[in-house]
């Protein structure tokens, strides 16, 4: 650690991040001094270094404003063009107390230093309490800009006041900065939530409550397509199909240990006629209740239980994010009963194999494969078993080394009762997040003492494979939508067609060509309304419907439509058998790119 009271640094000699984390924290100083200058009766919070820039918190008379911000960025530039020198000092905790007594939070903070470890910064005529680990003068802070304004509790609880935050973005160049804002941009463009609106995919309605999605019917029209041809993949691959409640008996969830080891994240418990239940936070427990209910041979196994199964979490409130992060979602979820190793490493590489033939379809590229190992020390987090996590992470190891996929390991990720391959999926917004599992259980077949009657007769303990592919259907339309930027491959289109009529006198005949792609199941719609043609067209675009077939005179008399592709392209007066022919050919081969067609 660098000590605190150093007269110089030199910058160049020190590793980026640490550079980046100096410069970033001096920033956060120099945001303070602006804000104390801007409103005196600030007080101050904490204003640390971020991977991306600093923020500061503080509480303040009135919210604060775009022009604030504005201001604030100004007045910082001016104090790095002063060059001021930063500063530390020593002072005893009196002195200190003495020093911020009309700062509410530096005095809790000073309550956790100790005496001899209290130190001060002061640049300019600001001064703060500081552990140091600054540049030499605040000119030596390079690229910055303050970004935005949000709301966050005094030491992240909601017991505590709620402060304002000032984000401030920095970079060592103004390049690296430009591309940092520009991603920023694309992540806005790309946002679900924003376009989630304008499709009509999904709604939040307050009542309803937070983080509970309503899928509107263009998104559940995504969503039950998914749906289906996963269901058939699964099919293909011999699993079974169940569907389980959403509500369980306390008992079952103390015996899966989601009762002590997951409670806080479970919704409250309900409580009738002396019993206690609780909404389900995982399909697991009700899958295993469906294997327990029946003695099972050797030779059934692998069981390959499948469900899109409702999952409830209580999410707190300010995690919530649009679709990606919700309190009930619908998961594709299957849990494997495996004689042993052998056959559970034959199934974890089947569930590989599926994962890359289903994310090649949808046309997913930025994911990586993570190993998420346990840890040791951690028995509070983890359930206490070396033995059962060595075992289960050797052999994940080895079927990922087996499957040739890339992968790396990364401790302590790991579920609570056994350790795990994430797929780590990074978002065309430039999110990097956790899409799906799979984990080896040794630990919930011995919870619930499962058994199978061996070749020899004897009673066996099956292994338990937990997998997703598909993700939360919540999740995985949220990132197919930004993967996408709203543009979905035809066979996932709400509506895949739009027939325009040219003048009233066109409408029935529009209807008829929309009757014969509907026999082909294609999902069409008449634009009827009395507006002009372009400015039809143009609302088709807004709602990226893949195809527009135009139908006036000419094409009404050749049994035809002129074709427009989304996305440019015209393809000109095309028969109507034509049309069905090829967009039933896109569709079922799931082409990514309407008008383009895979290879066979
Ligand atoms: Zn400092
Ligand atoms: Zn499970």
């Amino acid at each position: 650690m660098a000590d605190p009271l150093e007269s110089h640094v030199d910058l160049a000699s020190l590793p980026k991040e640490e550079r980046l984390n100096r410069m970033r924290h001096s920033a956060a100083h120099v945001l303070a001094e602006a804000m104390v200058e801007l409103m005196p009766e600030a007080e101050l919070g904490i204003g640390p270094p971020i991977d991306t820039g600093f923020y500061y918190d503080f509480r303040l008379p009135r919210p604060l404003n775009a022009d604030d911000l504005t201001w604030l960025d100004e007045r910082m530039r001016r104090s790095l063009a002063g060059k001021h020198a930063f500063q530390m000092a020593s002072l005893t905790k009196a002195e200190a107390e003495a020093k911020w007594a009309n700062q509410p939070f530096k005095l809790d903070l000073l309550k956790d230093i100790e005496e001899g470890n209290v130190t001060q910064c002061t640049h300019a005529a600001f001064t703060d309490l500081c552990r140091g680990g600054h540049v030499n003068h605040t000119g030596e802070i390079p690229a910055f800009k303050l970004m935005s304004i949000a709301g966050a509790y005094w030491r992240g609880s909601e017991k505590n006041p709620q402060l304002q935050r000032v984000y401030g973005a920095l970079f060592e160049t103004e390049a690296e900065l430009a591309a940092y804002e520009q991603q920023l941009e694309e992540a806005r463009r790309r946002d679900h939530r924003r376009i989630g609106r304008e499709l009509k995919l999904f709604d939040l309605i307050e009542n309803i409550g937070p983080g509970h999605v309503i899928w509107l019917p263009a998104g559940a029209t995504i969503r039950r397509e998914l749906i289906r041809w996963i269901e058939d993949l699964e099919i293909e691959r011999g699993y079974q199909h169940i569907v389980t409640p959403n509500v369980g008996k306390k008992e079952l969830y103390v015996r899966s240990g989601h009762w002590s080891h997951y409670q806080d994240a479970m919704y409250p418990i309900m409580e009738r006629e002396g019993e206690i239940y609780a909404l389900r936070p995982m399909n697991c427990p009700s899958h295993i209740m469906v294997y327990e209910s029946e003695l099972h041979s050797y030779r059934e196994l692998p069981i390959r239980l499948a469900e899109l199964g409702n999952m409830h979490r209580w999410e707190k409130s300010g995690q919530l994010t649009g679709m990606s992060r919700v309190r009930i979602m619908t998961l594709n979820d299957s849990h494997i009963f495996c004689t042993g190793p052998e056959q559970v490493e034959q199934e974890i590489a089947g569930v590989l194999e599926l994962m890359e033939d289903v994310y090649g379809t949808l046309g997913l590229r930025n994911y990586s494969y993570r190993l998420s190992l346990g840890d040791p020390e951690d028995t509070e987090k983890y359930v206490d078993n070396p033995p059962m996590w060595e075992m289960g992470e050797a052999l994940l190891r080895r079927v990922m080394q087996r499957s040739g996929l890339e992968f790396h390991e990364a401790k302590g990720e790991a579920a609570f009762y056994g350790p795990k391959i994430d797929v780590q999926f990074q978002s065309a917004a430039g999110k990097d997040e956790t899409l799906v599992t799979i984990q080896v259980d040794f630990h919930l077949p011995a919870q619930f003492e499962l058994e199978y009657v061996a070749e020899d007769g004897s009673r066996q303990r099956p292994i338990i494979v937990h997998r997703g592919v598909l993700s939360t259907m919540e999740r995985m339309v949220a990132l197919l939508i930004e993967e996408y930027e709203g543009n979905f491959p035809l066979w996932l289109s709400p509506v895949q067609a739009v027939v325009i009529p040219i003048a009233d006198r066109h409408v029935a005949y529009a209807e008829e060509v929309a009757k014969e792609l509907r026999a082909a199941k294609l999902r069409v719609e008449v634009d009827g309304r009395n507006e002009r043609m372009n400015g039809k067209i143009r609302d088709a675009q807004m709602r990226k419907i893949p195809y527009m077939l135009v139908v006036g005179d000419r094409e009404a008399e050749a049994r035809a439509a002129a074709v427009r592709v989304r996305g440019g392209g015209d393809l000109g007066a095309t028969p109507v058998a034509d049309i069905v022919a090829r967009l039933r050919d896109e569709r079922d081969t799931k082409a990514l790119v309407p008008g383009v067609f895979r290879e066979a």
